[in-house]
C-alpha cells in the first residue's frame, strides 16, 4: 500500500467511527429525552410569573381614609395615639358589601373590641387577607370556600380603636405572616 492508500483506510476508518458515535449519541438521547417533554422553546403565550395573583376591590367604592404605612406614624386620633398602619381603611356607607378580594377558604372569623368583626380569608399557603370592622354576623363561617369577588360581610364600623373614621374597611394583607402594602397585589379602582 502507498501512503496515499494508508491515509485513505485511515480516513474511512475514521469517518465511520465519527459516523457510529453520532448515531450512537442520537439514540441515547432518543430513548432518554421522553416524548413530550423534547427540548422544545417555552410557550411565549404563557406566563413568566405564574405567582402573580391580583385582587378584586373589597368595597364598590375606593375612599382612602388612612394608606398603609410600615414604618411611618400616623396618628390614630382614636386612641390618640402615633403608629405605623400596616393596613388600608377604606371609608364606605355602613351596610356596604364587603368582597373577597381573591378566592380561598375562610380561616376565622372573629370578634373583638378593638378591630370588630373580622374575617381572615387563607388564599394560599402564604397568602391571607384580613377585613376588619364588619357588621356583625357576616355572611361566611370558618371553612366555607369563598370566590373573588364574593360578598362576604357589610361595612360597620365595630373597630373601637379605630372608631373616628366611622364606618369603614380596616383591610390588611399578610404574607407569610408579615403584614404587606396591599398595593402589591391590590389597584384600587371603582368598580
Ligand atoms: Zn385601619
Amino acid at each position: 500500500m502507498t501512503n496515499q492508500q494508508k491515509n485513505n483506510v485511515k480516513l474511512a476508518i475514521y469517518g465511520t467511527l465519527c459516523a457510529v458515535l453520532v448515531l450512537t449519541i442520537a439514540l441515547i438521547v432518543a430513548f432518554t429525552v421522553p416524548s413530550g417533554n423534547k427540548l422544545t422553546p417555552q410557550d411565549p403565550s404563557e406566563p413568566v410569573d405564574n405567582n402573580a395573583i391580583v385582587f378584586t376591590n373589597p368595597l364598590d367604592t375606593t375612599n382612602v381614609l388612612m394608606g398603609y404605612s410600615a414604618t411611618e406614624l400616623q396618628y390614630n386620633s382614636t386612641l390618640n395615639q402615633w403608629e405605623a398602619h400596616k393596613a388600608l381603611c377604606l371609608g364606605a356607607e355602613a351596610d356596604a358589601n364587603v368582597y373577597a378580594v381573591f378566592g380561598g377558604v375562610v380561616e376565622s372569623v372573629e370578634n373583638s373590641y378593638l378591630m370588630g368583626t373580622t374575617i381572615t380569608i387563607k388564599h394560599n399557603d402564604t397568602l391571607k387577607t384580613v377585613y376588619s370592622s364588619l357588621a356583625s354576623e357576616p355572611n361566611v363561617k370558618e371553612g366555607d370556600t369563598v370566590t373573588k369577588g364574593q360578598v362576604i360581610g357589610k361595612v360597620d364600623s365595630s373597630a373601637q380603636a379605630e372608631s373616628a373614621l366611622g364606618s369603614h374597611l380596616h383591610f390588611e394583607v399578610l404574607k407569610d405572616g408579615v403584614k404587606v402594602d396591599p398595593a402589591d397585589y391590590l389597584t384600587l379602582e371603582n368598580k
